[in-house]
């Protein structure tokens, strides 16, 4: 059910810590941390505490909790001190989504290059 933990979902057991993780900041509603794979000299992700499977229905869900996670995305980057940096939300497998908890990567410390690949 949208919301419940998943038994088979990695940032759930990041949650429930179950998954060690380097955790940058948490909230009662959710959590950052550090991507083990980073793209970026800063790259963190930033989920809710509560299993959805993308952003999109994350925010058809429970968009209260959608507005958490992207103010806590600026309070990532106020404390990784980015003046730039990029928000994404990759959704669906052919974008790149690989964990299906919605997450928001957040992205700094280099130059980005627009557009995207
Ligand atoms: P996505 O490909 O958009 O679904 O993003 C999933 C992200 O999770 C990737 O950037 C991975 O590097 C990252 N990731 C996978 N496992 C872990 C982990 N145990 N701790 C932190 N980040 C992870
Ligand atoms: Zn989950």
């Amino acid at each position: 059910m949208a919301g419940e933990p998943q038994d088979d979902c990695l940032f759930c057991k990041i949650v429930a810590g179950q998954v060690p993780a380097t955790i940058v900041r948490e909230t009662k509603t959710t959590v950052a941390f550090r991507d083990i794979n980073p793209q970026a000299p800063t790259h963190i992700l930033v989920i809710p505490r509560a299993h959805h499977r993308d952003a999109a229905a994350l925010a058809a869900a429970d968009p209260a909790l959608a507005a958490d996670v992207l103010r806590e995305t600026q309070a990532v980057a106020d404390e990784e001190k980015l003046d730039s940096y990029r928000i994404v939300f990759n959704t669906g497998s052919g974008a790149g989504q690989t964990v299906w908890h919605a997450h928001a990567h957040v992205l700094g410390g280099r130059g980005l290059q627009w557009p995207p690949g």
